[in-house]
């Protein structure tokens, strides 16, 4: 059987990182009953693409529940956290009824009732598979044709688990206006690799992310990567802003700079540190 192929370079996946079918507890997974042991082994198999240390299961099972993560599952501080990001990015970014915002609706929920609170105009997109076809290209090409390009587009704990990686983030390159900006949030590699293999067990994510990798995957889409903050949100995650690379009136923040060095030190570059993660310490099976 040929190896499976990276979901974003397409270099075949050669180096596993972990065999979460032995590390993994059961108990902590949401299985189908018509789910086969094979099925589940191949789902918790994660690799490590040798190419663009992009870390991802191969598997396409998106008819998994969303994980609520333990540390955040409380909804007033989801609440709390949507008030607060809404209040930012109104502030930060001088939205105003005459600019549109769309979201691609996650498991952390609606922001947009927020900003319809401030009167500006929105649009909501549920993930896949709540409608019939996931965002991605087609999809912003409609929305666009339909005038509905978003001045901000928000994309929050979706990122890990699109079927299509690439035409994902071709539909937000082109549903963006060319001075808009747009908000993902996703767990963070550096924070998964400091846990214990287990975490990956909340395996509805298909993939993981570096800030690294991610940097990379945008930019070849013409999309730059201007700003990042770590949150705390499912055990530590990034909540990076985009724009078009043309649009260089938001610059890029020293907070970036800072975050790719970080990675680097902790050796998200390299291949041997995603090796070293699925191996037992020193004296243990
Ligand atoms: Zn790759």
């Amino acid at each position: 059987m040929n190896p499976p192929n990276c979901r974003f370079c397409q270099s075949p996946l050669a180096t596993t990182m972990a065999d979460l079918g032995i590390a993994s507890a059961p108990n902590q997974l949401h299985h189908h009953d018509t789910d086969t042991a094979t099925q589940r082994a191949q789902a918790l198999n994660v690799f490590i693409c040798d190419s663009c240390f992009l870390v991802q299961s191969p598997s396409h099972r998106y008819d998994r529940p969303f994980f609520v993560s333990d540390d955040d599952c409380a909804a007033s501080s989801r609440q709390m956290r949507a008030r607060d990001y809404t209040d930012m990015m109104i502030d930060r970014f001088g939205l105003t009824p005459e600019n549109l915002v769309i979201q691609h609706v996650g498991s952390d929920g609606d922001l947009l009732p927020s900003f319809q609170r401030a009167n500006i105009p929105v649009l909501g997109i549920p993930p896949y598979p709540h409608i019939a076809e996931s965002f991605g290209g087609d999809f912003a090409e409609r929305l666009t044709a339909e005038d509905k390009q978003a001045d901000l587009f928000i994309s929050h704990n979706n990122l890990d688990s699109v079927p299509d990686l690439n035409d994902f983030v071709l539909g937000i390159q082109t549903v963006l206006k060319p001075d808009g900006v747009f908000t993902l949030e996703f767990p963070h590699m550096l924070r998964l690799i400091q846990h214990k293999p287990s975490k990956l067990t909340r395996h509805n994510r298909v993939t993981y992310f570096s800030f690294l990798t991610v940097e990379r995957i945008f930019s070849q889409h013409g999309l730059t990567l201007f700003d990042v903050e770590e949150i705390p949100a499912h055990g530590g995650s990034l909540r990076v802003f985009g724009r078009h690379h043309g649009y260089r009136k938001l610059p890029v923040t020293p907070q970036v700079t800072a975050l790719r060095d970080q990675e680097k030190a902790a050796g998200l570059d390299k291949l041997e540190t995603y090796q070293k993660f699925g191996q037992p310490p020193n004296g243990q099976n």
